[in-house]
């Protein structure tokens, strides 16, 4: 591993890792290495969690999605149910586990 890195992030939750990999983007015009620093296990670590998120079909986290739901089912006071089909946007849910193996693999 390099001693010396262009950029440190420190935290590795929702913000430093998709910084990370937006950074590390392949094919970038100036490449830059990135040391990403997480706090060792223990009381300061986040736990495993997921995060959900409005985007349209085709963004860069969707090989790595625990779900992408193209329908919405609204159910009103009285039980009866609306479903109604998503037509630009994808309601997504990805975990921090399968994200931090995503920006793993750019970082290597
Ligand atoms: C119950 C709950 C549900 C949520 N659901 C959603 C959702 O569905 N969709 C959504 O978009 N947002 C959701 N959020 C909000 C989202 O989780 C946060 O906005 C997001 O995680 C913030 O990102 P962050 O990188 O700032 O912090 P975090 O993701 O908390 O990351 C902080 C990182 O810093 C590390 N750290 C801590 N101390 C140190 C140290 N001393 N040195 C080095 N590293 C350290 C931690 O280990 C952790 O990895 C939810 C939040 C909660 C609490």
């Amino acid at each position: 591993m390099p001693a010396d890195f262009d950029v440190v992030i420190v935290g590795a939750g929702a913000a430093g890792m998709s910084l990370a990999y937006h950074l590390c983007a392949p094919g970038a015009d100036v490449p830059v290495s990135v040391a990403l620093v997480d706090a060792p296990p223990g009381p300061l670590r986040a736990p495993p969690r997921t995060w959900c998120f409005w985007e349209p079909p085709g963004g860069p986290y969707d090989q790595s999605l625990a779900a992408s739901w193209p329908r919405l089912r609204v159910r009103a006071a009285d039980g009866a149910a609306t479903v109604a089909r998503l037509s630009r946007l994808r309601y997504k849910m990805l975990c921090s586990d399968a994200f931090e193996a995503l920006v793993e693999r750019r970082l290597a």
